[in-house]
């Protein structure tokens, strides 16, 4: 195994998966279309989105695109939405979040059809995670046990705990855990003695959302290391919620921001939008 999880090479590999199943699917006249919304021009929106039709281009998925004026009302979009529901060949629908204040972000996400919620974030799709049955499930931490598997790593039986209870992070992480039989623990803001905590997990997910807060004081020796957090620092350069040179020499296994996580949210929403598809 190695020590660097190499997230970017497990995202291309499912992406590849994708396109295979994707030419054939097209062999019997099936196409996947992927419906992209933002509402806006916030500039990290606006790449996030990018990205997304990119690998809908890549895997040979149709996306469709819709960039609406930063005024648009909560009523227009969701027309949009209703439309889109109805478009017999729409197999996903993607808002991106966050939306202007002036609409109601639950509003929107329970809008959308249960069955073209490639994002997993209407109540239906998180009813089915928690009760363990067949749904779709929020693309990042579904990436992050994608990641785990495909490096070998065991989850049955270890002792897994998530920083963060975010719905489209910490929550569904731990979900996701406990259906692969782990035992797991959420730390959160209000958590008294969050080091005590982290340094018991064989697997920590840090999704707190602050740039390199997790040193070797939070944990275990020989743990596995998930680092879900995203930071652009002062000089530009990407990191995330661990200190990656502080915990490198003390882990079994990291991945690295970027390049870990981040890759493997759009390849699980590839994935969820053939499984749309197939259905
Ligand atoms: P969020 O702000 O919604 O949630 C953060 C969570 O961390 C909260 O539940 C909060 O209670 C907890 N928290 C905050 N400070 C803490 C502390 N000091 N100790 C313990 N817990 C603390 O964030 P989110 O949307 O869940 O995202 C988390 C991070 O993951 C962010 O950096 C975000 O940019 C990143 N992210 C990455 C991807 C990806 O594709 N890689 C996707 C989504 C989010």
């Amino acid at each position: 195994m190695n020590k660097i999880i190499d997230g970017k090479m497990i995202a291309e590999q499912i992406k590849n998966e994708v396109k295979e199943e994707t030419a054939r699917l097209k062999e019997q006249g099936v196409r996947v279309t992927l419906a992209v919304v933002q509402v806006g021009s916030d500039p990290a929106s606006g790449v996030y989105v990018k990205n997304k039709k990119k690998a809908c281009e890549y895997v040979g998925f149709e996306s469709l695109s819709y960039e609406l004026k930063e005024d648009t009302s909560q009523e227009e979009l969701l027309a949009l939405i209703r439309e889109l529901n109805e478009k017999k060949e729409v197999n996903g629908i993607l808002v991106q979040l966050p939306l202007p204040a002036h609409i109601n972000e639950d509003v929107i996400i329970k809008a959308i059809l249960p069955a073209k919620d490639v994002d997993g974030f209407h109540p239906e799709n998180v009813g089915y995670l928690s009760t363990g049955q067949k749904g779709f499930v929020s693309c990042t931490p579904a990436g992050v046990i994608e990641l785990l598997k495909r490096s070998g790593i065991s989850i049955s039986g270890k002792e897994c705990v998530v920083i963060g209870r975010s719905n489209i992070v910490g929550k569904p992480m731990a979900a996701l855990l406990l259906r692969e039989d782990a035992t797991v623990t959420i730390c959160h803001s209000r958590t008294l003695d969050l080091k005590a905590v982290t340094k018991r997990a064989d697997i920590l997910v840090a999704a707190l959302g602050k740039p390199k807060f997790i040193t070797k004081d939070y944990v275990k020796e020989g743990a596995f290391v998930i680092d879900v957090g995203i930071h652009r620092g002062a000089d530009n350069k990407l990191c995330g919620d661990v200190d990656f040179e502080d915990v490198i020499d003390h882990v079994s296994a990291i991945t690295p921001v970027p390049g870990g996580v981040g890759p493997m949210t759009i390849a699980m929403l590839m994935r969820n939008c053939l499984e749309s598809a197939k259905k």
